[in-house]
């Protein structure tokens, strides 16, 4: 029997790059000690109070059919957060709460982008994009940005494949490369959607953790807010990952639409997960800086490891929970690289080149192990590669 073309072609065919990930699972899983630098998972859990009130909401009963657009009290959550923290006046009908990010960006293609239009997304970029876009049944085109340019999308790079396009998919704090846009790459995001009619999916799912410079949404820019969707989410923020919650915000008509495909497809998110959800947005920006402070020390830690030498140089980045090492000294490619790193010293980063071709001769490390246990793989890894240099 067939399967359907459009789910058999979503990874697009190839290596995904994802081997040294799973080569190291399986070492841990066969009981080897490995230092696993590799997903965006923090190494805390949900904190205990949202976890309570969580348990607070499903033995009070709320474990029937939520209502589909998210529960009034969580959008209006939601809604007052990106007002405040945008300065983008959102109301309730903006917001359609999701389960997670990555269920708003599969929905915000699908409300943008009929079958075969053009979706762009910017190299390097987080791993599903290209097959959340193809989910669609949209086609996808990158969008290449520069290590020169600390990856930072300019108006030419996009101007170069915005012909014809649909929308673009921006994601600022960056995942892979935490590199957080600055004002003059929002602002030619912003030009280049309004001189190309672009629909622009902003995804914002580590919009609390700015270690450096500030969020910039590019729904605030002119002109945005009717051509812009904000994938956000709890995950990051929160430490929910979970629980499965997150939101689109953007046009009201756009967001009626998106209400119309959840419940054609996720029939919402349950309601004891958006209680909590509420609950901790409600608790404000002190347990966000809680849930983000260990990925600031790392970074704080990185920085003064890496100092003085040239070898394995830091991407000038300003956010999320991910490092981008350029390691191209080395002579080796990043998969080289981390392949060798894993067998020779158990430590398991990312090759740049699982995230596209831009970050090439780069690593991905995710700060997510405890602060000791960090330093000394950043250690080993400079160590390493300037005995590859040598
Ligand atoms: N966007 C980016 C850039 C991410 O890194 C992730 C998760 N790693 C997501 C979206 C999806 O997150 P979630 O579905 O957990 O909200």
């Amino acid at each position: 029997m067939q399967v359907s073309n459009r789910i058999e072609g979503l990874n697009g065919g190839g290596s995904d790059g994802w081997d040294v990930f799973y080569r190291a699972r399986a070492m841990v899983n066969a009981g080897e000690p490995v230092t696993e630098l590799t997903i965006g998972e923090h190494d805390i859990r949900t904190d205990p109070t949202i976890l309570a009130a969580m348990n607070a909401a499903a033995m009070s009963g709320h474990t029937g059919y939520a209502s589909v657009p998210g529960v009034a009290a969580l959008r209006d959550a939601v809604a007052l957060r990106l007002t405040q923290r945008t300065g983008v006046a959102t109301t309730r009908d903006s917001i359609v709460i999701t389960p997670g990010g990555q269920a708003g960006l599969f929905a915000a293609h699908m409300a943008l982008c009929d079958a075969g239009d053009v979706a762009l997304y910017c190299d390097p970029y987080y791993a599903t994009y290209p097959g959340t876009i193809r989910g669609a049944s949209a086609v996808p085109r990158v969008v290449m940005t520069r290590p020169e340019a600390a990856f930072q999308p300019s108006y030419a790079d996009i101007a170069e494949q915005a012909e014809g396009a649909r929308s673009i998919l921006v994601n600022t704090p960056n995942n892979p490369t935490g590199v957080v846009y600055d004002r003059p790459t929002v602002e030619g995001i912003a030009r280049a959607c309004c001189d190309f009619d672009l629909w622009c999916i902003s995804d914002e799912v580590y919009d609390t953790q700015v270690w450096e410079g500030a969020h910039l949404s590019p729904r605030a820019m002119e002109g945005m807010a009717a051509r812009t969707l904000v994938v956000g989410s709890m995950s990051k923020s929160h430490a929910m990952t979970g629980s499965r919650v997150g939101w689109v915000a953007g046009p009201a008509e756009v967001i009626e639409h998106m209400v119309n495909l959840a419940t054609h497809t996720t029939y919402g998110v349950p309601g004891y997960i958006q209680d909590a959800a509420l609950f901790a947005l409600k608790e404000g920006p002190e347990l966000e800086s809680r849930v983000g402070a260990p990925f600031e020390r790392r970074r704080r830690l990185a920085q003064g490891l890496l100092a003085g030498q040239n070898v394995v140089k830091l991407v000038p980045s300003g956010g999320a929970m991910y490092l981008m090492l350029d390691c191209r000294a080395t002579g080796l490619s990043g998969e080289e690289f981390a392949n060798r790193l894993l067998d020779t010293h158990r430590i398991a980063v990312m090759p740049g080149e699982s995230f596209g071709a831009a970050a090439a001769g780069h690593l991905r490390v995710a700060m997510t192990v405890e602060d000791a246990a960090f330093e000394a793989a950043l250690t080993t890894i400079l160590t390493f590669a300037k005995e590859l240099a040598a």
